[in-house]
């Protein structure tokens, strides 16, 4: 005898996202979440009338599973410019999507017209994009239309013979996206994001990012408890048993929903499989540390993200930005907030307040010795790594009664954590009807 048809641990994105599904499939579920809150990854802490997000991120809203699962309109996003301003060897240059930041046209001419043999190696780089036939979904036809197998961004960018500002900046935007600065993601998964960057202008929610899981929790209502962790879960004839903190919940069907980490733990079977497409995790992360600042003026009026676009970045940040600029909501009125963001790992310590004020200052070409420093967010598990060959669809199936999902499974974003959630509830309802 259960107790409910469906246990989801975790109330990440994945997790919500699942239970969804399930709901509104009819199906008894109970999500029970470690935290004091929802959101996992997403979770926006409120310092001072500052809202800071814990690790900047932003949401694009032309993710297919956003379009779909989420009420975009009612999150009041608040868009950064679509570009990039790189602080290159002869100074800031601004480049961007002309189409979605008709302010962008006339920075990004100048930019690119003295560079024309770099723009020429960077429109074969971006190939494979072009080629993507309409109609196909982009994911899929980018993995299987070009002739060549998937090979890292480093390899594609050489093979291209990308170099000079443009390389540099390329580089620098993406390892604050997938981070990493070694060139080891995926080509597939770099031309992904940048078709996603192409079609939507990356935002932030008006009560910050964690309004995006809350939304998603609302509807479930006291089916999620929170503080809640899980121990352990069992499988055992007719179902799966699910032990928290000295109480057990019987299932038919467990869906373990927690980052790909922290799923072998629980579910006992599963094991390393960095970057392979078998049933293991992935557990090979990247980290980052954001420092959000507070400051009395604003460094710039840009909308814009910033980065050291130079051949020997002067600082260890991977980008930098006046987020209350494009998104007010996170300052208090007449106060601005900066965030700076370094790669963080093992061989990487944190980097000093000094060394972070000092190379923020520099890219937003500022004085930061007033900025006043509210919060550091250190995420030393943000993303899975994303490495070629690409793996766009991980099992979710376990064994009988068994099930994950999680960003692991997926692509490593919103976007990948939404996709794996409606994946395993559809595993799910299928077991539950058989
Ligand atoms: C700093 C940062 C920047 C990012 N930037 C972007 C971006 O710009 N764009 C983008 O698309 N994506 C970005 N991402 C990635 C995106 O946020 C994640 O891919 C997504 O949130 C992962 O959701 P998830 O449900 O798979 O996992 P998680 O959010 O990790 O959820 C797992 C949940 O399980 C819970 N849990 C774990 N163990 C237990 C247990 N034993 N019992 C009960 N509960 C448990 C956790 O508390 C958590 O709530 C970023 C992530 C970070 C951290």
């Amino acid at each position: 005898m259960s107790d409910t048809d469906v246990v989801v641990v975790g109330a990440g994105l994945a997790g919500l996202r699942c239970a969804r599904a399930l709901v509104d499939r009819g199906h008894d579920v109970v999500v029970l979440e470690r935290d004091d809150a929802v959101g996992g990854r997403i979770r926006t802490d409120r310092v001072d009338g500052f809202a800071l997000d814990r690790g900047f991120q932003l949401l694009n809203p032309a993710y297919r599973a956003v379009r779909r699962w989420v009420d975009v309109d009612a999150l009041g996003l608040q868009p950064f410019a679509a570009g990039v301003a790189a602080r290159g060897e002869e100074g800031l240059v601004r480049l961007g999507n002309p189409l979605a930041a008709p302010s962008l046209l006339l920075p990004s001419v100048r930019a690119v017209v003295p560079r024309p043999r770099e723009v020429l190696a960077a429109a074969r780089w971006a190939a494979p994009l072009l080629r993507a036939r309409p109609g196909r979904r982009l994911a899929a036809s980018l993995t299987t239309a070009s002739r060549r197998p998937d090979v890292s961004r480093r390899e594609a960018l050489d093979r291209a013979g990308v170099d000079g500002l443009l390389r540099a900046t390329l580089d620098a935007f993406f390892a604050g996206v997938v981070l990493e600065d070694d060139g080891s993601t995926s080509q597939a998964y770099a031309l992904l994001l940048t078709a996603t960057f192409l079609a939507g202008t990356p935002a932030l929610p008006e009560r910050g990012m964690q309004a995006l899981p809350e939304q998603l929790a609302g509807p479930l209502g006291d089916r999620v408890r929170l503080g809640t962790g899980v121990d352990a879960v069992e499988t055992v004839a007719g179902g799966a048993v699910v032990h928290t903190g000295g109480t057990t919940l019987r299932a038919r069907q467990v869906v373990v929903a927690v980052a790909g980490q922290d799923a072998g733990a629980l579910t006992g079977a599963l094991t390393g499989d960095p970057g392979g497409s078998g049933a293991g995790v992935r557990p090979r992360t990247k980290g980052v540390v954001t420092s959000w600042f507070a400051a009395d003026e604003a460094p710039t009026d840009s909308h814009l993200l910033f980065v050291d676009g130079r051949s020997r970045p002067s600082g260890p940040l991977v980008n930098t930005a006046v987020v209350s600029n494009p998104a007010p909501s996170y300052a208090p009125a007449g106060q601005h907030l900066v965030q700076a963001s370094a790669l963080l790992g093992p061989d990487r310590p944190v980097p000093t307040e000094d060394d972070v004020r000092r190379h923020a200052g520099e890219l937003l070409g500022a004085d930061p010795r007033g900025w006043r420093l509210l919060r550091r967010h250190e995420v030393p598990h943000a993303l899975p790594a994303q490495p070629a060959p690409l793996s766009l669809r991980r099992p979710v199936r376990v064994r009988d009664h068994l099930v994950v999902c999680g960003d692991h499974r997926d692509t490593a974003s919103i976007q990948g954590a939404l996709v794996s959630g409606q994946r395993a509830a559809l595993d799910v309802a299928a077991a539950l009807a058989r």
